[in-house]
């Protein structure tokens, strides 16, 4: 098992020396987090991971998850959808529908707890039923929500406003809302499955079994099949980049059980890269932890070309194992590349095709840009800071009014 000590040589000591001052006068706070699946997407990936660390260090957290019917899964995909600035239609026995599962969901949970964290809106409406289970609720906003469209956000606005407090991933998410926001940057863990460093051999083993020759060099985008994440953009960027460039791409993604879109989306990916023998599609199990590692690592250039991003976890992941990141210039991905320095940013499939050509002509400067990148995701997107703001974050829950509080 993974102990808090484990991070101090990626870390410094100093930071576990923080970490476990600020724990220490949070021991046996009952810490609840709440939400809608345990594997696939980046809420998964981080709760799986920060959960027994919390616990290690103290705090009695729990991961709770809600369960829906498919029509649940179908609204809040839409209201994901909306958030990102979609126009949907949502009827009033949709809402009624979202609001009755909550309600289930409440009559079997048996948790109570000091503190709360919802994660993104399909367990939200859970506070009007079970505010009294919780001293403090915090609703955790993932998505990217610098455009939402209006009318269902004036829905969830009702429910969120509830809230004592909500977290945003940056500044240009946060909304009109009556209670403190927080700006906190997800992360991820170098010590995971998914990051761990792994030997040559390891790599080798993974692309074998995944049938991938390595006679030219690797683009990849690792995504679950979602239209905010642009697989088809990016085959339009790769067939403008083959024409001149051999290269291969890889697409690698999975469902997630919160997700009924992926089926769609991975149909559209499958025609789009019709005829091409040197696009590889790879639909991977949830818990393919090692072998998106293997991928990322033995990937010359990592694409991420989303039109929307609440953050983008796979770009982190990505720059973690050295690689230059080529993302869309929206939402979370704008706060870790910097452009011409961690990687590039780009607006179109002929601006991400011009980046990929760029960097495959220019190898080294891929490496130097890798480099910065993985120092850069060392010094703000490791779990360890993630830990520390939500450490600092409960403490000033415990001293409201307080108008001094030492951290
Ligand atoms: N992921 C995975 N397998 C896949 C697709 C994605 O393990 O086939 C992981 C990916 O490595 C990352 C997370 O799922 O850890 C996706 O998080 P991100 O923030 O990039 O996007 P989200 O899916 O949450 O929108």
């Amino acid at each position: 098992m993974v102990t808090l000590n484990d991070y101090a040589p990626i870390v410094g000591p100093e930071v576990i020396g923080q970490l476990q001052r600020l724990a220490e006068r949070l021991k046996d706070r009952r810490f609840v987090h709440i939400n809608s699946t345990r594997t696939g997407g980046g809420v998964a990936e981080i709760l799986s991971r920060a959960v027994p660390l919390l616990n290690q260090m103290g705090l009695t957290t729990t991961w709770e998850v809600i369960q829906g019917d498919p029509t649940f899964f179908e609204v809040t995909k839409a209201f994901h959808n909306a958030l990102q600035g979609h126009e949907v239609r949502l009827s009033p026995a949709q809402l009624q529908h979202y609001e009755e599962v909550n309600r289930e969901n409440a009559r079997k949970f048996t948790w109570e707890a000091d503190y709360v964290l919802v994660h993104d809106p399909q367990p939200a409406f859970l506070i009007k039923v079970m505010r009294e289970r919780a001293r403090h609720w915090v609703w955790r906003c993932h998505i990217d929500v610098s455009r939402p469209n209006l009318k269902v956000w004036k829905y969830l606005r009702e429910i969120v406003s509830r809230y004592d407090a909500s977290i945003f991933s940056m500044a240009q998410f946060a909304q009109n809302l009556p209670h403190p926001q927080y700006l906190i940057r997800p992360s991820i863990d170098p010590l995971s499955e998914k990051n761990r460093e792994i030997t040559p051999e390891e790599i080798d083993q993974v692309l074998n079994r995944l049938g991938i020759e390595r006679d030219r060099p690797l683009v990849l985008q690792v995504s679950r099949f979602d239209s905010f994440k642009d697989p088809v953009g990016v085959i339009q960027a790769f067939r403008m980049v083959r024409k001149h460039v051999p290269c291969k791409l890889i697409l690698a993604g999975g469902e997630a059980t919160d997700d009924p879109e992926g089926p769609r989306i991975f149909a559209e990916v499958m025609e789009a890269a019709e005829g091409e023998p040197d696009i590889q599609v790879l639909l991977l199990p949830p818990d393919a932890h090692h072998e998106v590692n293997a991928l990322q690592r033995a990937a010359d250039i990592i694409v991420q070309k989303s039109t929307r991003e609440g953050f983008g976890l796979t770009v982190t992941e990505a720059m973690w194992k050295g690689k230059p990141v080529i993302g869309g210039a929206v939402g979370g991905i704008v706060l870790q590349i910097r452009d011409y320095h961690t990687g590039f940013l780009v607006h179109s499939p002929e601006g991400c095709a011009f980046r990929i050509r760029y960097l495959l002509h220019r190898p080294e400067m891929a490496q130097r840009m890798g480099r910065l990148a993985r120092e850069f995701v060392r010094q703000h997107f490791l779990i360890t800071r993630n830990i520390r703001d939500y450490l600092t974050l409960l403490t000033l829950a415990e001293n409201p009014g307080s108008r001094t509080i030492e951290l």
